[in-house]
């Protein structure tokens, strides 16, 4: 049995890096004609075949998940980031269409073997995008990036990163809402909720999806839309996918989009307090200029000299320091990174960082609040200060009205925001890691 599994997820054609990416496994001709792949006939009826393969699991004969062939583990530190590397999975399937993911569905329940599901790998925790005993599905050779002909959208596969999509785009003069670092997965940002720099103008990533291909836990595709499957639709809004299905193609609102203006600015800390004001009063006059966008984070960079601001004032048109930055203007800083840039390249220049850990906290932009914030992180992050190899940062993040409005378009987004929440601050406290080696 557990020769003929191996042989099957072999077949499958859809794991263990198998030459050829296009085929897939035909699950339904196992359940058919199970001696052509090694299975003794156990019966007439599909369902038939299926529990008996469920009992071997059951019995012991089959473990869970030891069908699957080992993976060498060096082979998934360069595939995830490092808390998911914390969790071996015991093999990789490499899925290449979302037949594939709905046969490896289909696997998952008749071996009783848990699956998770790879993007970009950047979550959060061990276990959001890898597995300890499970399958981890690969969504890697889902590399579509495919503007359409009126250039209204952009249909884009979940193994792709930001930077793989705004690399396709860019030079078609087009882009669509998604991250602001490079590295950073389709999958898991768009399901999350999506943070871009053009949220003033179009709200989050999930508000810009039109159209998810999704495969259901029965392993059915379909596509979830405003006017199809519209509950699983809203449900996918910021709802995070694994819950609800796992997608195959995410149909991307399109824009044109030319040059940028933007980067970064590092401050000494004595600058936090004007900081801190400039801060929640872009947030408040945020919708007088959809273009702009500003986030204030705080480091500690031995570089520096200890701990420093840093802002990301950037602007959706190639306009240097536009009105709506002039209090951020006023105040000195010792290190300038802005100018005119792609979005490529911008979120290239960003992707500076690899997170060990994040979470985030939303609450109302209020300048006394940020300050007091920022005394805190410093406070706690000089405890930890000698530990080797990380970086303690927080950032402060705008989720001002006119990005609220936006959020409401398409039926609104599961996170339930409406303008009477009011201007809000989200607050992101990071432990990062000085660097991948
Ligand atoms: C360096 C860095 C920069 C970031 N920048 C931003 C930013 O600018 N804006 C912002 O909003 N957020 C940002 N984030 C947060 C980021 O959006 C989340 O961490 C996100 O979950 C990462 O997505 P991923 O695809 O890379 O990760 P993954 O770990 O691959 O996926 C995250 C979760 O989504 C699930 N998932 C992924 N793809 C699918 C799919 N196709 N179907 C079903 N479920 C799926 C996974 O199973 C997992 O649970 C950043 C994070 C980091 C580490």
């Amino acid at each position: 049995m557990l020769l003929f599994l191996m042989a099957f997820l072999a077949l499958l054609d859809i794991g263990f890096a198998l030459p050829n990416p296009n085929s897939s496994f035909p699950f339904e001709d196992l359940l058919s004609s199970p001696e052509r792949f090694g299975f003794p006939t156990w019966g007439q009826s599909l369902n038939v075949q299926a529990e008996n393969l469920r009992d071997d699991v059951e019995s012991g004969e089959l473990n869970n998940c030891q069908f699957a062939v080992e993976f060498p583990t060096n082979a998934f530190v360069t595939l995830l980031t490092f808390k998911q590397a914390e969790l071996t999975p015991t093999c990789r399937i490499d899925v290449s269409s979302a037949q594939d993911i709905s046969t490896t569905i289909k696997v998952s329940k008749l071996t009783q073997c848990p699956f998770v599901v790879k993007s970009g790998g950047h979550a959060a925790f061990a276990g959001g995008s890898s597995i300890q005993n499970g399958m981890l599905i690969n969504m890697a050779r889902l590399n579509m990036v495919s503007l359409s002909d009126d250039r209204k959208i952009t249909k884009v596969g979940p193994g792709n990163t930001w930077y793989d999509v705004y690399k396709k785009l860019d030079p078609l003069g087009a882009s669509v809402v998604g991250g602001r670092e490079a590295g950073v997965g389709v999958g898991g940002l768009a399901l999350g909720g999506g943070i871009s720099y053009f949220s003033g103008r179009y709200g989050w990533a999930c508000d810009n999806v039109l159209n998810y291909e999704v495969v259901l836990a029965n392993s059915s595709i379909v596509n979830a839309s405003p006017t199809k499957y519209s509950d699983l639709y809203w449900a996918l809004r910021g709802g995070s996918g694994t819950n609800f299905g796992v997608i195959s193609r995410f149909d991307l609102a399109t824009f044109e989009q030319g040059l940028l203006w933007g980067g970064s600015r590092f401050y000494s800390m004595d600058k936090n307090i004007s900081l801190s004001e400039a801060f929640s009063n872009f947030v408040v006059d945020a919708p007088t200029d959809d273009f702009a966008h500003l986030y204030l984070a705080f480091v500690y960079a031995s570089e520096l000299g200890g701990f420093a601001a840093n802002t990301g004032p950037v602007y959706g048109l190639p306009v240097a320091n536009p009105p709506i930055f002039a209090e951020l203007e006023k105040i000195p800083y010792v290190e300038d990174a802005t100018g005119f840039s792609n979005l490529t390249s911008l979120t290239v220049a960003l992707n500076q960082t690899a997170f060990l850990s994040f979470k985030t906290v939303t609450f109302n932009n209020d300048a006394t609040l940020i300050k007091e914030v920022i005394e805190i992180f410093v406070e706690e992050a000089s405890a930890v200060l000698d530990v080797p190899g990380i970086i303690p940062a927080f950032a402060f993040q705008p989720i001002s009205l006119n990005i609220i409005d936006k959020m409401t378009k398409n039926g609104g987004n599961v996170l339930g925001l409406s303008s009477s929440s009011g201007p809000l601050t989200s607050n992101l406290p990071i432990v990062a890691r000085l660097s991948l080696s």
